[in-house]
């Protein structure tokens, strides 16, 4: 794995100091606008739509139970990402599900991803959403893995050089940025 140490518990804060210093400048600039003009409206430079910017501020922050798929976290904390298998059906789950929806079995068994699969498809993404507008535009594909289950991820390529079919190999490690260990693709060379 990349760069790895434990998880930390100063995640939030980091993330919570990056958007402040994200939304610094144009917060400034909104506050700006709103002094000469009274309101909290501008001009799309591109498009030139009139946009209205809630001065708002919405900020979402939430707690997901992690306890049944601690086994998930601990891997990624180690590089590895893991995949349920269900003992009594054999269905495959990835993310892994604690219990199987479709016999209802809680006779589940934890299994390391074979890191290698190959391209279904794949999009670029280039309207971002606010928590990763400081990343450039960033590619987004389906990957069919070795071990028979599709994993939707980052991937890390110029999107001209991709073709379908194409070979990947699954990366799991800090990604620039956020900063906390997450997984995605690179195309294999
Ligand atoms: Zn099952």
């Amino acid at each position: 794995m990349e760069g790895g140490k434990p998880i930390g518990e100063n995640v939030v804060a980091a993330v919570t100091k990056t958007l402040d210093k994200l939304y610094k400048e144009p917060l400034a600039q909104l506050e700006a606008l709103i002094n000469a003009t009274g309101l909290p409206v501008y001009k799309d430079p591109k498009t030139g739509a009139l946009l209205w910017v809630d001065v708002r501020e919405l900020r979402l922050r939430f707690t997901l139970s992690v306890n049944k798929i601690a086994k998930f976290v601990e891997g990624l904390a180690e590089g590895k990402l893991f995949y349920t298998q269900c003992k009594r059906c054999g269905a495959k789950y990835f993310p892994p599900q604690a219990d199987c929806p479709k016999c209802k079995s809680s006779d589940m068994e934890w299994r390391e991803v074979t890191p290698e699969g190959e391209l279904l498809t794949w999009t670029v993404i280039n309207v971002k959403p606010a928590s990763f507008s400081y990343h450039g535009d960033y590619v987004v594909g389906i990957v069919r893995m070795a071990d028979g289950f599709n994993i939707t991820a980052w991937v890390e390529a110029d999107p001209k050089t991709l073709r379908p079919g194409m070979k990947m190999r699954l990366v799991v490690g800090r990604r620039p940025g956020e900063n906390y260990i997450t997984y995605w693709f690179r195309p294999q060379i």
